[in-house]
């Protein structure tokens, strides 16, 4: 069937945060794994969390299990520490990435090492394909410097963490779902069009200002989920913007979470809680 927009791709749905906490007490925006949107196959969550009070954020996240998929941190402001039971940890601290493929599982935390200012990033959980669920754990821990920044007509600028924008290639490698992820700076009335692989399930998210998405204004804090095509246009109006870009191949296969797993049976849900509690992880 031709596609009258040329294959621009257009937003389909939004999904407006959902206030909530997680860990211990920490205060978070989700707009994915909520009521208005319970997943974007492959992406199972994204929280935003974003406070200057510490007692919104200063419990963290203790110790727990990961089993079955993918959580990526991307720290906008403020320092977390991170540590597992296999003696692993680092710091993330403002522009950097943790891409942890936890497979067969990991128990870690997730801690803030301040206790008080802005503390704001985003938490996105990305699927495993059936036959790499029980891989061995992997982290991808990206500084701020190994980010590289795509400069754009208008002066718009592109963090490219995962993906590439031109000939801007994002350092996260060999993810089973081909993700993008890209961090975009619009100036006021600036525009950029971006090309993402057809069939792709995407979505943008402005965390700073208001942004238009291709025909639609979707405000701060909204999530919008992007239908099929080749290229997304962002703009933004009068103030600037700045807005998460993301997109992954879907799995389409059987999704059954129970908390920090996620699965594709019940029969492998209840295998990973027998796991975690003899201590297998
Ligand atoms: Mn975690």
């Amino acid at each position: 069937m031709l596609d009258q927009t040329g294959g621009i791709r257009q937003v389909v749905k939004l999904s407006q945060g959902q206030p909530t906490s997680d860990g211990a007490g920490v205060k978070l925006n989700r707009v994915i794994g909520n009521r208005a949107l319970s997943e974007l196959d492959p992406f199972l969550l994204l929280d935003e969390f974003r406070s200057e009070d510490g007692a919104d954020y200063i419990g963290g996240f203790p110790d727990h299990p990961h089993r079955g998929f993918e959580t990526v941190t991307y720290m906008l402001a403020g320092r977390m520490r991170h540590g597992d039971n296999k003696g692993h940890s680092g710091l993330l601290r403002p522009g950097s990435v943790q891409w942890m493929t936890a497979g067969r599982g990991i128990v870690h935390s997730e801690m803030p090492e301040q206790e008080d200012g802005l503390m704001w990033g985003f938490q996105l959980w990305v699927n495993l394909p059936a036959a790499d669920k029980m891989t061995a754990p992997r982290y991808q821990e990206i500084e701020p410097e190994q980010v590289p920044v795509a400069e754009l007509p208008d002066g718009v600028k592109v963090h490219v963490i995962a993906g590439k924008v031109g000939n801007v290639v994002g350092p996260v490698n060999g993810i089973a779902t081909a993700p993008t992820y890209l961090d975009v700076e619009l100036p006021a009335r600036a525009s950029a069009s971006f090309e993402l692989p057809p069939g792709q399930s995407a979505f943008a998210y402005p965390f700073e200002g208001d942004a238009a998405i291709g025909d639609r204004i979707v405000p701060r804090g909204t999530l919008a989920v992007l239908g099929d095509g080749n290229r997304v246009v962002l703009s933004a109006k009068a103030a600037p913007a700045r807005v998460l870009l993301v997109a992954g191949q879907p799995l389409n296969e059987s999704v059954v979470r129970y908390g920090p797993f996620v699965m594709n049976t019940q029969e492998q849900i209840r295998q990973a809680i027998a796991d975690y509690q003899a201590g297998r992880f």
